[in-house]
């Protein structure tokens, strides 16, 4: 197969090659630069000569401007100080009833602001007329007045604005008019100032081309695989073409050049009429439908199906196949579930979008500081965090990794309480990263040198000890050196900016940040975005996602222009986007001739994420026979490429789970909890008790449902908690109704959760909450009296027993019991439910007859959650206590006027039921250790619902 590439090269002469260093050849891509300097060098392998410039159309602008794109950063804040001059102070006398939003409130805003100030410039629109003073405005929104689209962009500025609806218009039309100061000052700020973004660059060159006052450094230039050019760039390139200074090369196809229906066709049939071939336009067209393809079109699930099908692809290829087989993802977010499902054969691959550092350990450190420190409270030696973040930060690998005396510092972490005192991380004898990490800082400066310290000295300590593989130091380097670049920045504007911005600049910069390729680009396997084909041919094409919204992307125009308007001024909308994508995908296949196109079969409820069209588009174009259709039924289990997310017991795994071991391990126990996520899935576990990914609590200060079940739980505690031991009659009961009783238990309950005497948490709704768990608990108390007299056994108990599961190996169960009480020698177990609660056969005994199944039903569905944990405790109990009479039950306080709900309708669970349940749980344990059975996924995707690590698993 002879590539677009090649077809350039092959009709280069050979006398040209003296005058080659005079010469540039601009791609669409770097990527396509790299083909065509390889192609060159093959071409002509035994002469000597000056390789040629060659460039991307945006390098190729730079070096004939001779000016260098600017620092996002730099421009927004450039922006803002253009658009605060927009607010001129009001006439003496006059209230001023327009307030400059701060840069924060700016900052999103003004993103798409300097987005669309590229587009007009880079479209060469006149942008006086587009950004039109407020008079012409009014005349356009009275016009526009019944426009979704006008509509849609004015409610969209008011919400990033936080402007009231009521205002909208007027808002609008004001912000409009400031939008056609802002752009002609900005413009001049920043050429006074050697700043520029890029459309301001190709205007330029554009206008100096067409009135001569410029020539380009180049004595030719040829540009080669454009499709939908920029009104800029057909300017640059007419005018080139004119003069006589360019040839261009195109690239189509029969099929999309000579039916107008198609949508791929919509710019080249344009570009044709406009450039016929002739001694300098070049167009190579190719037939697809007259050369034979093998087409395979494959449906899997979700990205690890499409993946797992990729990888079992990839592993029937030999090396030479490989060569020449490029793997195009429409969705980039299946980079990584990809590259853990590659097989073993893959010799060398290239993934040509970049590894995207927001996947690395270095981003996850960034984020924990961040995270942390947003979510202090508190000030200095007296701040307080909450628990999840400091486990966040301090359990990153990187920082376990650099600093091993950190498990010192987990007891700190193992307690009930939500907060934790900062004063432990940071007193003398810390160790010195730990200190910078975990210290507060108030001021935006300080958190971007603390973050940029902190992470150069673990990764010094990494280094020096040879703890960093090359992958990982090549995202150290690249991560550290951007956040050095953003604290220059910063530093220069930190007074405009709050801590939040911060964060969302550093995660923004992680995630535009991608570790360059190493290595030989054109050779091996490729693995690439999809607008990385440009200009590029395989024998073997594997395109991965085409479902509708990845190909094509679907409407997602960030802008302010609305839609009439950018028709209008002839910018590009979303129907141009899916023309471009309709093109690329076309072209990638029409030199191909093997072709895989895979899809997810999930569609989402809402109907998006069907099949793309562009797939039906091609069952209509070629012969049926040359099409083959199939949906992988592959067991995600059973594949060989399923690593991606079924995780093998390898040694390093085995030896992380005897942390459970009695004897051998940390001796963790194993709770209810613990032993249910296994039971739903047991990948959840992994990441849970294995890799100890903790769940991400949310950003509110308000009480979260599980702050609001600790304090009932522990207002419940302190009313009962004088009382164990006692004989407790109905009058004792009584006595607890007393609402100064209860305010005080839940009072204490709550300064205990959050250590109130340290800093303040109630206030607002939190009082609001206050009250109802007054409410709740008075409630309960009256329902006991129902129960009384009992003897109260305790509460809040605590036990342990060891299970020998299999020969050797034991672990040790744990479980803390709400409270137990006792009447007639029968001991009750009831445990306190916030949440929903599902019981299984409430209304009729279950023992002894069903009682097996019952037991059994409890292990395999995850809705009698609460019942599991009730058998559980009562199977500790039955251990711990001999062979006493137990009654289970569970207290749903959502549901608190109908008291506890007992387990097999009220009678003693038997001492069979129990025998059963061990004989269960034994098996689970047998399993969980068994070191032939790998961590999976679940089948239920419903258990995926609120799972926290749904975004790892795609689901
Ligand atoms: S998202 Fe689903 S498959 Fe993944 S860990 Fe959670 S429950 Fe398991």
């Amino acid at each position: 197969m002879k590539g677009f590439i090649s077809h350039i090269v092959d009709q280069l002469p050979s006398d040209d090659l003296d005058k080659f260093h005079k010469y540039a050849f601009v791609f669409p891509s770097r990527r396509a630069c790299y083909y065509f300097r390889e192609a060159l060098l093959e071409r002509f392998p035994e002469e000597t000569f000056w390789v040629p410039n060659i460039l991307s159309i945006e390098d190729f602008i730079v070096r004939c401007t001779g000016k260098s794109i600017s620092n996002e950063i730099d421009l927004l804040f450039a922006l803002y100080a253009a658009y605060s001059d927009t607010y001129l102070p009001p006439p003496e006398g006059e209230i001023d009833k327009e307030e400059l939003p701060t840069f924060d409130r700016f900052y999103a805003w003004g993103q798409v602001l300097l987005k669309d100030f590229d587009e007009v410039d880079r479209h060469l629109v006149n942008a006086r007329e587009i950004y039109r003073n407020l008079d012409q405005l009014q005349q356009l929104e009275s016009r526009y007045q019944d426009n979704e689209e006008v509509l849609f962009a004015l409610k969209r500025f008011n919400r990033m604005m936080g402007n009231e609806p009521t205002t909208l218009t007027v808002n609008f039309i004001n912000q409009w008019s400031r939008v056609s100061k802002t752009y002609h000052s900005y413009k001049n700020h920043l050429n006074s100032n050697n700043l520029y973004y890029s459309g301001m660059l190709y205007r330029q060159l554009a206008e100096q081309l067409a009135n001569g006052s410029i020539n380009v450094p180049f004595d030719k230039v040829v540009f080669a695989g454009f499709n939908a050019l920029s009104k800029s760039e057909e300017v640059i390139i007419g005018s080139l073409l004119t003069n006589d200074a360019a040839t261009i090369y195109w690239d189509a196809d029969r099929l999309y050049m000579e039916h107008e229906v198609e949508e791929a066709g919509k710019f080249m049939r344009r570009n044709y009429k406009k450039w016929p071939p002739s001694e300098q336009v070049h167009w190579v067209i190719t037939d697809m439908l007259k050369d034979p393809k093998r087409i395979q079109l494959i449906g899997g699930v979700q990205a690890v199906g499409q993946a797992q099908v990729v990888g079992q692809l990839l592993a029937e290829l030999s090396e030479e196949q490989q060569q020449s087989c490029g793997v195009v993802l429409a969705d980039e977010g299946l980079l990584f579930p990809l590259l853990f499902a590659l097989p073993e054969n893959i010799q060398s691959l290239n993934v040509t979008m970049g590894y995207p550092t927001k996947h690395s350990h270095w981003f996850g450190l960034a984020n924990a500081y961040m995270e942390y420190q947003l979510h202090l409270r508190g000030k200095a030696h007296n701040a307080y965090a909450e628990a999840s973040y400091v486990t966040d930060l301090i359990s990153n690998p990187l920082m376990q990794r650099a600093l091993p005396s950190l498990k010192q510092f987990s007891s700190a972490l193992n307690t009930k309480s939500k907060w934790v005192a900062v004063s432990a991380f940071i007193a003398s004898g810390s160790p010195e990263t730990l200190k910078l990490a975990m210290t507060p800082k108030d001021r935006v400066s300080d958190l971007i040198s603390s973050l940029v310290e902190m992470m150069m000295s673990i990764y010094q300590k990494l280094r020096l000890d040879q703890q960093l593989g090359d992958l990982e130091t090549e995202f150290a380097y690249h991560s550290l050196k951007h956040l050095m670049q953003l604290e220059e920045r910063i530093q220069k504007h930190h007074q405009q900016l709050e801590p939040r911005t911060l964060a969302r600049l550093i995660i923004q910069a992680f995630e535009q940040l991608k570790i360059p390729f190493s290595g030989e680009p054109t050779k091996g396997l490729q693995l690439m975005g999809f607008l990385e084909t440009r200009a590029l041919d395989f024998e073997r094409v594997i395109l991965v996602s085409a479902n509708e919204g990845k190909l094509p992307r679907g409407n997602r125009h960030t802008s302010y222009i609305p839609y009439a308007i950018r028709k209008a001024f002839k910018l590009p909308t979303f129907e141009e986007q899916d023309a471009i994508y309709a093109y690329h995908f076309k072209r990638v296949l029409q030199r191909a001739k093997d072709i895989i196109v895979l899809y997810n079969t999930e569609v989402a409820i809402d109907g998006s994420g069907e099949k793309s069209r562009f797939i039906w588009q091609l069952i209509e174009s070629f012969p049926k026979e040359s099409i083959s259709q199939h949906v992988y039924q592959m067991s995600l289990s059973k594949s060989p490429a399923s690593a991606t997310l079924d995780i093998q017991k390898s040694s390093k795994v085995v030896e992380m789970m005897q942390r459970f071991l009695v004897g051998i391990g940390e001796e963790k126990s194993l709770s209810p909890t613990a032993i249910r996520h296994y039971l739903d899935c047991s990948l959840r576990f992994y990441f849970r008790y294995l890799v100890r990914i903790r769940e991400r609590e949310k950003e509110s200060k308000e009480l979260d449902p599980r702050d609001f079940g600790n304090i009932v739980h522990h207002g419940l505690e302190r009313l009962y908690q004088p009382l164990t031991g006692e004989t407790v009659s109905r009058d004792r009961i009584k006595e607890l109704l007393d609402s100064q009783v209860i305010t005080e238990a839940v009072d204490w309950a709550i300064k205990n959760h959050f250590k109130k005497s340290s800093f303040s948490v109630i206030e607002g709704k939190d009082l609001l909450h206050e009250q109802i768990i007054q409410k709740l608990i008075y409630k309960v108390v009256e329902k006991d009296l129902r129960e009384a007299p009992f003897t109260l056994t305790g509460t809040e108990i605590k036990i342990t027993s060891d299970l020998e599961f299999s020969p050797g190996k034991v672990v040790r169960l744990e479980g803390t019991l709400d409270r137990v009480h006792t009447t007639n020698e029968t001991h009750h177990i009831v445990d306190y439910k916030t949440g929903k609660v599902d019981l299984k056969n409430l209304n009729r005994p279950v023992f002894p007859e069903g009682g097996l199944d019952y037991v059994q039903t409890h292990f395999d569905e995850p809705r009698f959650k609460s019942g599991f944990q009730s058998l559980f405790y009562g199977y500790l109990w039955s251990k711990t206590r001999g062979n006493t009479q137990v009654k289970l039950g569970v207290y749903p306080l959502k549901k608190v006027n109908e008291g506890i709900q007992w387990l097999n309708h009220g009678q003693v669970i038997p001492i069979a039921g129990f025998s059963e349940f061990e004989k269960q749980l034994t098996q689970v344990l047998q399993e969980l250790f068994d070191e032939t059975v790998p961590f999976t996924q679940t089948d239920d995707t419903d258990r995926c619902r609120y799972c926290a690590y749904k975004e790892i698993c795609q689901r």
